[in-house]
This record gives structure tokens, sequence and C-alpha cells, in this order.
């Protein structure tokens, strides 16, 4: 959520800061700001809006080797220009960008107003520009540690100031930041994507690391400024994965790459000879294995969804209770850690804080967790005790669609590997593999019929509010069908128990208000195909994803047909066709897909 980039060497650092918070563009953002350390002392231009509109209206003379940029999501004060990142101190002697809350600002805020300093934003952030500059120390990486002393929150800084004109000094707490090493240069920058056109040598920050860039290198230390040598390592990616290329739009783009980043997650994870997977990374031996007693998902968003598919998986395949919640609420209601409990935390990046705290709160009271993470080497991925990369390759767009399916088949994996040291036989073992081998096929099958699925989605995007409802193993598909129909759409699409409409919400069923059912053909299929009749009886329009051959009687519906698997891993086929659905009524409706308003792909503020 929001960016950092920063940038110190021998080139113009503009020109680079610009470019990188344009590739930062889609994690969402209201504002948009640079500042750079010119002959004159630091300039600072910023502004509400996009990065195109600061680009177009940069002051003149507005050049210099050493810089910091941002991008902001509000949190505290309205998105104005004033609000904007960098902030500055009153001399305009030290300039600041921040990722994060500062959870003690109005304390300290009124400190510095007693003290005379006048403020002049409404942000939290403003304070560190102060309390850097009025620090006694002698050196940047001293008045910075004085200033985040005094700081309760999170954070991912990055400063620099004009008594220091050779550094950045940059700072993380929950906020990441990766140093990225180039050619007598450094760059620095929230996200791999605004830095891989420059260098893959990048070294990750760690909570409660400080860092010092020059153009000739990069220093860390701990906040006592004692050094922790961290070095850096060249990664193998290349950066075109994070270009769009010819697609229309990221989304898009990786919707088309579900059938490959499911093949890769699967890839050297199935052993047909014994039924079962080897997920090495969890760090569990058999025993400990078998001891596990219960299994808790925690997630944010869609990957909460998908861990309520997961939990489901782990429970039909290992017989052990499982059940998902969302880890935003999760530790804040002092949670029960339990000995014999396996933990899995869920996220794309790696790096979403309710998730990342949720881990950490377990670790504190000494629980297992492990971690089902995109982002190789991300905080979650760091903090947990083992885990399985989910190998999808750079997610750029909010809206998941890849990152989820690869963390469907991860559950698959994980739940095959626990039922198969308890009583999962080796026939259903088997069954299950080559269930998991035929989904990247099938996925591409439900994705060629994109042109259908459209259509049904121009005239759902009609409706101001539709409903989507399963049962069981179709409920959490649901849920991830409204999520992602709600966010890039911006309809309200809400999501229920299929059993629970005559509960309630059927009293909201007319003509305008279509549903959207999940009706695989399971044990459960004539009972969703009775509530059909209900809905249908109020003059609801209905779209039914389900299965050839389940007989849906004389309901008048539009039906999308997906291919069959095993029953266990339906959901993630059912859920193909609600991505294009809500990726198609978007698109219809003339929607940013890759920025859909308010959101942020990454969520790193609480
Ligand atoms: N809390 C800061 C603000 O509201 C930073 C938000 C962000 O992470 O962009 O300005």
């Amino acid at each position: 959520m929001c960016g950092i980039v920063g940038y110190v060497g021998g080139q113009q650092a503009v020109p680079l800061l610009l470019e990188g918070l344009s590739r930062l563009e889609h994690r969402g953002y209201d504002s948009a700001g640079v500042a750079v350390l010119t002959t004159s002392g630091i300039k600072v231009a910023k502004k509400a809006g996009r990065v195109r509109d600061l680009s177009e209206d940069l002051p003149k003379r507005f050049a210099g080797k050493t810089g910091i940029g941002h991008t902001r999501w509000a949190t505290h004060g309205p998105a104005n220009d004033v609000n904007a990142h960098p902030h500055t101190d009153t001399k305009g002697d030290v300039a600041v960008v921040h990722n994060g809350i500062i959870d003690n600002a109005a304390a300290l805020r009124q400190q510095l107003t007693e003290a005379g300093v006048d403020l002049v934003s409404d942000t939290d952030t403003e304070v560190l520009a102060h309390l850097v500059a009025r620090s006694d120390a002698d050196t940047l990486e001293g008045k910075v540690r004085d200033a985040l002393a005094v700081i309760d929150g999170t954070y991912g800084i990055a400063v620099m100031h004009a008594d220091f004109p050779d550094r950045l000094v940059v700072a993380r707490n929950g906020s990441p930041l990766i140093i990225g090493v180039g050619e007598k240069e450094m760059h620095v920058a929230s996200d791999l994507a605004a830095l891989v056109r420059y260098t893959t040598t990048v070294a990750h920050l760690d909570d409660g690391e400080i860092a010092t860039l020059t153009a000739t290198g990069f220093t860390t230390y701990r906040m006592d400024l004692s050094t922790t040598a961290k070095a850096a390592t060249t990664l193998d990616i290349d950066p075109s994965v994070y270009d769009a290329g010819d697609h229309a739009s990221f989304m898009y783009k990786e919707m088309l790459e579900q059938p490959a980043a499911a093949e890769r997650v699967l890839r050297g994870r199935l052993d047909e000879r014994f039924g079962t997977a080897h997920l090495g990374g969890l760090n569990m031996d058999p025993r400990e294995t078998r001891a596990i007693r219960r299994v808790k998902i925690l997630g944010c968003g869609s990957a909460y969804y998908v861990g309520q598919m997961g939990a489901a998986l782990v429970e039909e395949l290992a017989r052990i209770p499982a059940d998902a919640e969302a880890a935003s609420e999760f530790r804040y209601r002092d949670p029960v850690i339990e000995p014999d409990t396996l933990y899995v935390a869920v996220s794309q990046s790696g790096e979403t804080i309710d998730t990342l705290l949720a881990v950490q709160e377990i670790r504190r009271k000494g629980g297992r967790v492990v971690g089902l993470v995109n982002v190789v080497g991300s905080a979650i991925a760091r903090e947990c005790d083992g885990g399985i990369y989910l190998h999808a390759g750079p997610e750029v767009a909010v809206a998941s669609t890849k990152a989820l399916t690869t963390m469907f088949l991860g559950f698959a994996l994980l739940a095959l590997q626990l039922g198969r040291v308890r009583d999962l036989s080796i026939a259903d073992g088997t069954r299950l593999i080559a269930g998991l081998t035929r989904i990247p096929g099938q996925i591409a099958e439900i994705l060629e019929r994109e042109e259908e699925i459209a259509a049904v989605a121009t005239r759902l995007a009609e409706a101001e509010s539709l409903f989507f409802v399963g049962r069981v193993r179709g409920f959490p598909v649901a849920r991830e069908g409204a999520q992602k129909f709600k966010e890039i759409s911006y309809r309200h699409a809400e999501a229920y128990q299929t059993s629970e409409l005559k509960h309630g919400p059927l009293a909201l069923i007319s003509e305008s208000v279509p549903t959207v059912a999940i009706v695989p053909d399971d044990e459960l299929a004539s009972r969703n195909v009775g509530a059909l009749h209900e809905i249908a009886a109020r003059r609801g329009p209905l779209v039914v994803v389900t299965h050839e051959g389940v007989d849906l009687g004389e309901v008048d519906a539009v039906r999308i047909d997906v291919p069959r698997n095993e029953r266990e891993l339906d959901p993630i086929l059912l859920t193909i066709p609600l991505q294009l659905l809500a990726y198609h009524a978007a698109l219809h409706l003339g929607h940013d897909i890759d920025k859909p308003r308010n959101l942020a792909k990454s969520v790193t503020v609480e």
C-alpha cells in the first residue's frame, strides 16, 4: 500500500523517481510527491492525484542526484497537496517520506506545537521531519534514530538532509523497504516492481533496521546503530514480468497466467507413488504432522476467503477440525494459542500488516505458524516456522487472481499431506493427485469461454445490487466472487449462504437484484436447486455457475458450466468464471481495472 522510492548516485534523480513511482501506481494511492537535493537545498513537489499530474507540474530547475518520492494512501488527513509526502521541517533542511501509521502522532504533534513548531499538514508523518531536524545527534543516522526512538507505530521511511547531501537514511518497522544496488548508485523502494528496471541485486530490510545509502554502498544497523552487516543478493527475475505487455491490464494478464501458475505451484510437490504431497518447506516431520489436532487459517480479503476453501479441504481430506478467520480480527481478541494447532498465514505479498501481526502474536505465545506466501523473502515468510511458496510470479493487479488460485492449490497440497499421514487412503490420495494435475488445463478451458461469460457480465453490470450465494464448499467461492465483483465494478455485491436466504435476504430479491448462484454437482445440488426456485419465484434474475448435467428444473437461469474435477477441488474451478464476470462488468462500466478506487495491493497499514 502506498509507495516509497529513493535514489542516490550519479544520475538525475527526478526521472528515476517518477518512473519508480509510476511502477507503484497500481498499489493504490491518492497523491504523490518527490524531493531532490538541488544546488540550493532540498526542493519538494507534491500533488493530490496521479503521478502523471505531478510530472506535468514539476517546478523549473528541479534537478539533483539525491532524491526521494512517495505515493500516499491517506490515513491522517485528507488527500490534498499539503498532506502529500515528502514532508519537511520548518527550515526545509529535512525531507521525509513515510508508509505506515504513527500511533502517538497526536501527542507528538501537541508537544511540537507547545515547543513552538508550526505544523503545516494534518499528517502523522510531518512530526518525523521536525523530530529529525531537532535532534542534536551529529550524524543523520543518529538524528533518525532519535526521532524513531519516540515514535510508536509502523513505518517504512526514507529521509534526506541538506547537511548530509551524500546519503539517504531509511528505516523499517512493519512496512517493507528494499535496497537496490546499482553501479555507483543506490536505490530504495517499498516494492521490487520499482527496482527491477534498474537492478535485481537487492537487500530486504528487516523490522527494526536502519540503513544508510550512498552512491558507493549501503550499511545496515540495528536501532542502537550497531551494524547488522547485511549483504545484497541477486534475484533471478525477469524484469518484464512487471510489464502488462500487450494486455489491457495486469488483472487480465494475470488471469491468463493462471494455468501456468497452477502448474508451478504443483511442480515437484506431488508424490504419485505414495499418493501424497511433499512440502519440504513446512519443516515438520511425520510425527509432528500427525500430532496436529486443529488447523487455523489466517488471511485478509481474498486470502481469507481462499483460507475458508482451504479449511474445508483440510477437514475433508485430513479430518482435522479447521477454520479460517480474518487475521485483522484475530489478533485483537487475545486469541487462545494451542500447542497442537497448526496456524497458517496466507498472504500474496507476505507483507499484509494484519496477517504479519497475527503471526507475531501466535509466535509470541509459542504457537507454530506456517506461511502460504507468494513473495519470497517477504516479512511473513521470514517470520514463520516454515511455509509453502506459491510461485505465482509477481502479481501486480489489486484484484487477486493467480495468487488466489495458487493459494487454493497450496491448501490442497497441505490437506493432502496432512491427510496422508492420517487416514486418507492411498487410493484417495492418488485420485486427488490426478485431479490436481488436471486443474491447469481445466482453468485454461474456462478462460477460453471468456466471450460467453463477458456477455453475462455486461448484463450483471447494470444491476446496482447483486447476491452471490453458495453452500458449504460453494460459500467461500460466493464470498470471493462478491468480493472481486464489488472491488472493481463498485456494485453492491453481497455473499450469502444459499441456505440462509430465507432467513432474511430473500426480502431483497426482485427483478432488479440478480443472484449468482454456485451450484456444484455435489451432495447439496438438489437443495441448491430448491433455493433457485425460491429466487425465481420472486422474479430474481439468476446466473448459475454449475456442472454440466446438473438439472436446474424449470428455473429460468443463465448457466455457466465448469469442467468436472474431484468434488473437493471444485471450488477453484467454480471461482474462475467469477473473475471473468467481475472483470468484464468493470470493463463494461469503464473502470480502471488495475487501480480500483480506495484500494491498495498489499495492505501495509492497520
Ligand atoms: N500515515 C501517513 C499519512 O497519512 C502515511 C500513509 C501512507 O502509508 O501512505 O500521510
